[in-house]
């Protein structure tokens, strides 16, 4: 038997409802992936926390495996780049929306989008830093890509205290940027963020309320997780030339802009989708997370639990109680 978070459909009175439990499934459940692996690790990024609480917008059919990251060791293969034995790592590529996902004892896959796991890094780590790590590496690639160096000025994250906020200002702080973190708990982890190399702090309230279409211009870049009034300010103040990579909606899938960043000062909008990324940008992303990324740093902001406490775990990350990962190991030895 695999042991799987499923999301199911279950009547209520309304309209239907969703609800995740920890089941026991049979293999034959997974359906037809070319590629079996036995889970060893998964993680909680925002998208799983919504999956597993019951809320809407990732789970598109139902009875579903949650989880949008995996790492495991390949047990057959119909792709010539995985033996038997082989670590693999899989983020997004539709697990958890239509394609059953990573938090199960085994998983079988369409291999397309799956990496070798880096060897820098354990697969501990791997999964650890998962989608929100992959991403956040995205969108510094995109910076660097676009041509935004450390001589331009600082580069603004928001979402800071989170998984891709948290990752992003450390790859930035690495490659030498000036880093402004935007958060909403300032108070409580202003120590935490200058430990992942922020350099200043910015309340989040600052840039919650619509403001004006151009503002005085202060960033260089821009790794943005949250959407909404922060994202439409954020291009507001980004200086002539400047790229705010677009990551998230942890605040609002809104965009309340103007078309005046684009025109008057030259500002690019980058959209980051770390789901179909192909293999190439992600190999590339993982490169610089192996290369860039303090481990050690990396291990002090990210929390543990099996497979039994993912749940929990969701809750707490979509009512704030958490900060940094949430690594869930399922079969760690
Ligand atoms: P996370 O760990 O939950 O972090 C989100 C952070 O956003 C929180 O820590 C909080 O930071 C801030 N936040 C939360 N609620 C907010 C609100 N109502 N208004 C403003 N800020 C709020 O999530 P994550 O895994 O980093 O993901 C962040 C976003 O990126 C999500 O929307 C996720 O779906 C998206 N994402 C997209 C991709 C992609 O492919 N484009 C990949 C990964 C994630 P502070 O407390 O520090 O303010």
């Amino acid at each position: 038997m695999v042991r799987a978070i499923v999301v199911r459909e279950v009547p209520s009175d309304s309209r239907p409802s969703r609800v995740a439990t920890l089941e026991d499934v049979s293999e034959s459940f997974l359906g037809d992936g070319g590629t079996v692996v036995d889970v060893a690790f998964s993680g909680i990024n925002y998208k799983d926390a919504l999956a597993l609480t019951g809320r809407p917008g990732v789970v598109r059919q139902t009875p579903l495996v949650a989880g949008i990251d995996l790492v495991g060791t390949v047990v057959t293969s119909d792709d010539g780049r995985f033996a038997p034995g082989d670590w693999i790592v899989l983020n997004g590529a539709g697990q958890s929306e239509n394609r059953h996902g990573g938090l199960a004892t085994r998983a079988h896959i369409d291999a397309a989008l799956a990496i070798p796991l880096p060897r820098a890094i354990t697969p501990a780590r791997a999964a650890a830093l998962g989608t929100a790590g992959y991403t956040a590496a995205l969108a510094v690639s995109r910076l660097v890509h676009e041509g935004v160096s450390p001589d331009d000025g600082p580069v603004l994250v928001t979402g800071a205290t989170g998984g891709v906020g948290s990752i992003a200002t450390m790859l930035l702080a690495r490659a030498g940027f000036e880093v402004a973190a935007l958060t909403g708990r300032a108070d409580q982890f202003r120590d935490y963020l200058t430990r992942l190399g922020a350099t200043s702090l910015v309340d989040r309230s600052e840039l919650s309320s619509y403001g004006k279409p151009l503002q005085s211009a202060r960033w260089a870049g821009v790794v943005d997780a949250v959407g909404g009034a922060v994202l439409a300010n954020a291009l507001a103040q980004t200086r002539p030339g400047g790229v705010v990579a677009a990551c998230g909606l942890a605040g609002s899938a809104d965009l309340p802009t103007t078309v005046m960043p684009f025109i008057l000062r030259g500002v690019t909008l980058a959209g980051i989708d770390s789901v179909w990324a192909q293999p190439g940008a992600r190999t590339r992303a993982w490169d610089l997370l192996s290369r860039d990324l303090d481990l050690d740093v990396l291990d002090s902001l990210t929390e543990t639990v099996p497979l039994e406490g993912a749940i929990a775990a969701a809750e707490r990350l979509l009512d704030g109680q958490s900060h940094g990962r949430i690594l869930v190991a399922i079969n760690p030895d």
